[in-house]
């Protein structure tokens, strides 16, 4: 061998390393055959509004599963990241679109009270020029009014793409869908953000909780964003609240919306529909018996 290995960087390796190269790889080698195969489902998660005296349903967020005949459970945790990186993702989050419409038009059919469904939308999709078509195509099928879609849209990508990710969210409220920023207080945007993003719904991420909410400055935090949100026409929802101290202290907070452990965990969607869906119906109707 001749070739000089001057200037070659040495990469070490550990044998955690080589497994997660490995699983990556067998990931993407059938990731394909997977959305063939339906081996992705959709999770419902459900969102309670806890301004009033009882919490009400008032929204559900899809969120993806794997279930791999191969691999296991697989969580997304593990393979958006994979799919962000590949490409994949889009096709993914097509596909939950469709499951949301599929999921809606069946609510609609069976006279229960409708949620808006929250779908993730993946960086991605912010620089496909056709994605307000392609949203449009999917819901419309089904004639789903559009103000039942919510897209997320994830704050990472704000320090990146300010503009398109305005653009983007502008152009689908005009056309009537929600649109939601996920993760807030987990990126780097600073606040000023806040004044120019056309957003319906701001997500405060599980990072602003837990520990924060038992010391004095984290209170203070807390409490000044959901006031400062508030105050600039926001719905806020806290995400991954487990507990209903929390709850409890989120209300008084003036926090809108709830989506956590304490009122629900992400299921199937039948489950979903018997355990959220159908109950606010049996009220319906205990009510009438009462009049
Ligand atoms: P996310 O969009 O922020 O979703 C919220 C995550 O918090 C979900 O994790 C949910 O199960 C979890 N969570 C909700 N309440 C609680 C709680 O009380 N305690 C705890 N410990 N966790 C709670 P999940 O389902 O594992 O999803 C993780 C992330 O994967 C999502 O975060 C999202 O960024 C991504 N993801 C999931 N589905 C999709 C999808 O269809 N498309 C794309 N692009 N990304 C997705
Ligand atoms: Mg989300
Ligand atoms: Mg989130
Ligand atoms: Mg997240």
């Amino acid at each position: 061998q001749t070739k000089s290995h001057a200037g070659k960087r040495i990469i070490f390796y550990d044998e955690q390393n080589i497994a997660a190269a490995m699983r990556a790889r067998h990931i993407e080698g059938i990731m394909s055959t997977a959305l063939l195969k339906e081996e992705f489902v959709a999770y419902f998660q459900p969102q309670y509004d806890i301004r009033g005296g009882k919490p009400v349903l008032c929204g559900a967020e899809a969120l993806v599963r794997w279930n791999s005949p191969v691999l296991g459970l697989v969580r997304p945790d593990e393979f958006i990241p994979i799919f962000e990186k590949n490409g994949f993702v889009d096709r993914v989050d097509r596909y939950m679109l469709e499951r949301a419409r599929i999921r809606l038009r069946q609510w609609m059919d069976a006279g229960l009270r409708c949620v808006p469904i929250s779908v993730n939308l993946s960086r991605q999709n912010l620089f496909s020029a056709d994605l307000i078509g392609r949203i449009e195509k999917i819901v419309d099928t089904y004639s789903i009014p559009h103000s039942f879609i919510k897209l997320e849209l994830t704050e990472s990508i704000v320090a990146e793409s300010t503009v398109q990710l305005v653009e983007t969210a502008n152009k689908l409220r005009e056309r009537g869908f929600r649109v939601a920023m996920d993760d807030f207080g987990t990126g780097y945007s600073a606040l000023s953000i806040l004044k120019d993003v056309p957003f319906d719904t701001i997500k405060l991420d599980r990072a602003f909780f837990g520990e924060s909410i038992d010391s004095e400055r984290g209170r203070t935090t807390l409490t000044g964003i959901i006031q400062l949100l508030d105050a600039l026409g926001f719905e806020t929802v806290a995400e991954g609240i487990e507990s209903e101290n929390e709850a409890e202290q989120l209300k008084e907070w003036g926090c809108h919306v709830i989506q956590g452990y304490v009122y629900g965990r992400p299921i199937p969607a039948d489950e979903f529909t018997k355990m959220h869906l159908e109950p606010a119906q049996t009220d319906l109707q205990d009510k009438g018996d009462d009049r």
